[in-house]
């Protein structure tokens, strides 16, 4: 069969929320880029621009500033001023407020929807990246100088060669499994019911996580006043739940989260989404670098997942932009070091915030209850805990820098 065949540096797979945040941040650098993405971009099926929302933080707010994405989105998004974490049926909640924290807000709640528009409208402006849409990755050829990806785009086979392959293919990743990169996988035997709901009472740019027999439920405040409810459960009672018209469920809901906002009078479509911690054995191997879902899919709980994959881009467009060879293995080395706390800092927090939370043995409830009133009482505490969820307790990147905020 006859190949067509292109040169370009970069090539990502997976035109997602990782894959074109990365290209955005590319823009602005001297590497060619191309994209291959599997969903045609306005299609209703495109997964990663679905109806969840994202917790965004105050570091990743810092990225998008430095990637000139944010201007765009700042009226799109509602501020977190406060986080409020509560467990229900034991004494002890913490409040962590922006101004003790000294930032404008704590972070913001975004529409993937949205934020893919964005991403979107930015690439098309000008011609690059190039996309391959929709396209079909069928092989990987690994080289010394180059790594070619095969792929199907109408009907005909192209070699899109480049010196670095970034796999942005989400959890079930295509790149992974050809390349024989291993992933360990930690199945909670969770998934999360996520609705938006409009309450009685003015959120008031207040975001709860309350930890609840039943798992824990978060609301987050989004635009007109919704807010956007991540309720992770066992699987079997997703399902129940996901069976239920909306005023049962809103019923539910009430009795598990309380009256804080009032009555909970109005719910969106409902999805449900799996949970398990899965976590790729290696993140570079020969001239591809593994990043987003495909590198590490976490437990929503602690909303942190797209912002340690907007910090592994940064970094990453920050050691490329400069290189000569974007896949040069000293420079991927240097991206594995230097991002590989921060990984582990995030897998544990929300782990164990996971197992903590979801444990009804009753020691372990006094033992949370005491954990969150002393987080509230010990300020140094408070502070380590909001820097975590800020998503600033490791180094910053120069895009974040360059918002001129960290
Ligand atoms: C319920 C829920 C709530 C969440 N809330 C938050 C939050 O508040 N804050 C936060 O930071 N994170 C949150 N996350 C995590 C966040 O959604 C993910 O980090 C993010 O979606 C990962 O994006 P991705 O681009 O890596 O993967 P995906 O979104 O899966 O995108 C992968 C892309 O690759 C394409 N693709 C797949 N295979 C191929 C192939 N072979 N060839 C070409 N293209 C391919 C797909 O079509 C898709 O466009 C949440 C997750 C869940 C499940």
């Amino acid at each position: 069969m006859h190949r067509s065949e292109t040169e370009c540096e970069v090539v990502i797979i997976g035109g997602g929320l990782v894959g074109a945040s990365l290209a955005c941040a590319l823009q602005g650098s001297r590497h060619s880029v191309h994209v291959v993405e599997a969903s045609p971009i306005a299609s209703t099926k495109q997964p990663s621009y679905d109806d969840r929302t994202l917790a965004l933080s105050w570091g990743s707010r810092c990225i998008l500033e430095g990637m000139k994405i944010w201007r765009p989105l700042a009226d799109k998004v509602e501020a977190i001023n406060t986080i409020h974490i509560s467990d229900r049926g034991h004494f002890g909640a913490t409040r962590i407020r922006h101004y003790e924290e000294h930032v404008e807000a704590l972070g913001y709640v975004a529409e993937n929807r949205v934020l893919g528009e964005i991403l979107y409208d930015r690439l098309s402006q000008d011609g690059r990246p190039v996309f391959h849409c929709p396209a079909r990755l069928i092989s990987i050829e690994q080289g010394p100088d180059s790594v070619n990806a095969v792929i199907e785009e109408n009907g005909t086979q192209r070699v899109v060669s480049a010196r670095l392959l970034v796999a942005a293919d989400g959890v079930v990743s295509q790149v992974r499994d050809l390349l024989h990169i291993g992933s360990s996988v930690q199945d909670y035997g969770q998934s999360a019911v996520i609705a938006n709901v409009t309450p009685v009472l003015r959120h008031n740019n207040v975001a709860y996580e309350r930890f609840t027999d039943a798992g824990p439920i978060a609301f987050l405040p989004m635009t007109q006043n919704r807010c956007s409810v991540v309720w992770t459960v066992p699987t079997a009672q997703a399902d129940e739940l996901m069976q239920l018209d909306d005023a049962s469920f809103l019923q539910r809901l009430q009795q598990r989260f309380g009256y804080r906002l009032g009555q909970l009078k109005k719910v969106g479509k409902r999805h449900a989404y799996p949970l398990k911690l899965i976590e790729a054995t290696q993140v570079v191997r020969g001239r591809v670098v593994v990043v987003g879902n495909a590198a590490h899919s976490i437990h929503p709980v602690a909303g942190q997942g797209f912002n340690l994959a907007l910090r592994d881009i940064a970094m990453l467009t920050e050691l490329i932009s400069k290189a000569e060879d974007p896949g040069d293995s000293r420079l991927l080395q240097s991206y594995v070091e230097q991002r590989q706390d921060d990984a582990r800092r995030v897998y544990r927090f929300t782990d164990s915030l996971v197992k903590i939370f979801s444990n009804d043995i009753a020691p372990m409830g006094h033992l949370r209850a005491a954990g969150l009133a002393a987080v509230g009482l010990i300020a140094p505490l408070r502070h380590q805990l909001a820097r975590q969820s800020m998503g600033l307790s490791g180094r910053s990147s120069e895009l974040a820098r360059r918002a001129g905020h960290v």
